[in-house]
């Protein structure tokens, strides 16, 4: 017993930083085995030795062993700490960790919005007018408005003469309408892969199909998409459900397209409704969620799968934001949607050492650097990439602004 006594205590002086924790988890539990029934059944470090011991014996060396490794856990950082002291290196253990998503923030159709923006301020002066915020973000939306732009819902708030930007959504036809009856200056910063869905909706409607739009009601994408058609033209669905309730005149002659910035998951729930009512369903092979939104909800999901908190930085308003923040909780973390920094709350990670960070299509990297930085004054570690690959995607800007 004397033996197997040191040979627990050399084992305990063994601890180091790379030292194997699970290995000296399973020694802990093995040395008080051998203590606890026969030194030399475990003396070949093998673990565990349970035949012909009884439950309480093996209960009994699992509680002990584990308060061992974690006792130790708390010595060795100790001496960590003490040994970086006097080596004068900066006193800060990481055992939490930060992961970044990639890709995450501005794609390339709120890039080329808000280049539009300050562009336009550059060549034409400001005021510039811009219908809706150009992008769902308020940290951008404020730096726009302090260069000289200014927000508009409608296009009879803009002064005659004026220059008005269409913001990265797009718009009905009714209010492209509208403003060239107005004779306003117009440029368009819709995004190239909304204005694709606008065409594809059209040729389905102009074909004679029913055209359904699968969608949330309200938002400034969906209105506008909508709004290539006629008033009443195009039927909106959200869910499966909404499909059972749809009422079409020709089951053989529907077509379908979507928002740009759905779930992909929930989104194949409703294709799949669709097709099964009407099976001679027309429309793109899978839906029309674009490239961005698709790649950051599957690095969304790949950052939940290792993080206990996941923060997701975007706008209240943000579609594709409020998507990343129900992936990531489906996904099995704890997630919040945050505008920056000064929405974070220290209660949201005592219990938490892994935190993970993404953010929605609008929100820049000046706001993902804030937050790591207030992660890191707090003892995180620096970032660790967790990447389901990079983009290179870019638009072009129109005419006016070559
Ligand atoms: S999220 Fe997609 S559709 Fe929306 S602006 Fe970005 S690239 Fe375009």
């Amino acid at each position: 017993m004397v033996g197997e006594g040191s040979l627990f205590l050399n084992h305990l002086l063994m601890i180091g930083p790379s030292y194997d924790q699970n290995l000296f988890f399973k020694k802990s539990v093995n040395y008080f085995w051998g203590y606890m029934k026969d030194a030399d059944t475990c003396s070949s470090g093998h673990f565990p030795c349970y035949e012909g011991t009884n439950m309480m014996n093996q209960r009994l060396c699992w509680v002990v062993g584990g308060s061992v490794f974690v006792s130790v856990r708390i010595i060795s950082r100790y001496k960590q700490e003490l040994y970086m002291q006097q080596q004068a290196i900066p006193v800060t253990l990481y055992s939490k960790s930060v992961l970044l998503a990639e890709p995450r923030g501005f794609c390339a159709g709120v890039d080329r919005a808000i280049e539009i923006v300050e562009r336009s301020l550059a060549v034409y002066g400001a005021p510039v007018y811009v219908r809706h915020e150009i992008v769902h973000n308020r940290y951008v939306v404020q730096g726009l408005k302090d260069k000289g732009a200014l927000f508009v819902e409608e296009v009879d708030d803009v002064p005659d003469g004026a220059l008005l930007i269409f913001s990265a959504h797009g718009v009905s036809q009714a209010v492209r309408k509208r403003a060239d009856g107005r004779g306003l200056r117009l440029i368009d910063a819709t995004c190239p892969l909304v204005t694709k869905v606008h065409l594809e909706l059209l040729r389905h409607y102009q074909n004679g199909d029913q055209v359904i739009l699968v969608g949330h009601a309200g938002h400034p994408e969906v209105e506008g998409t909508m709004g290539q058609a006629p008033v009443g033209a195009v039927l909106l669905v959200a869910t499966p459900a909404d499909v059972a309730l749809l009422q079409v005149n020709d089951p053989e002659r529907v077509a379908f397209v979507t928002q740009t910035t759905l779930s992909i998951d929930d989104t194949a729930d409703v294709i799949e409704a669709l097709r099964a009512r009407f099976p001679h369903l027309k429309g793109p092979k899978r839906e029309d969620i674009c490239y961005a939104t698709s790649n950051r909800q599957r690095a969304t999901k790949a950052l939940a799968a290792s993080s206990d908190v996941v923060l997701v930085i975007g706008s209240e308003n943000s579609s594709n934001s409020n998507r990343l923040r129900e992936v990531a909780e489906r996904s099995g973390a704890t997630a919040y949607l945050i505008d920056g920094v000064e929405d974070l709350d220290p209660c949201w990670f005592s219990a938490h050492d892994r935190v993970g960070i993404t953010a929605g299509a609008s929100a820049p990297e000046v706001l993902v650097e804030q937050v790591v930085a207030w992660l890191h004054a707090r003892g995180y570690a620096e970032p660790e990439l967790i990447s389901v690959g990079k983009e290179s995607v870019n638009f072009g800007l129109p005419e006016q602004l070559r």
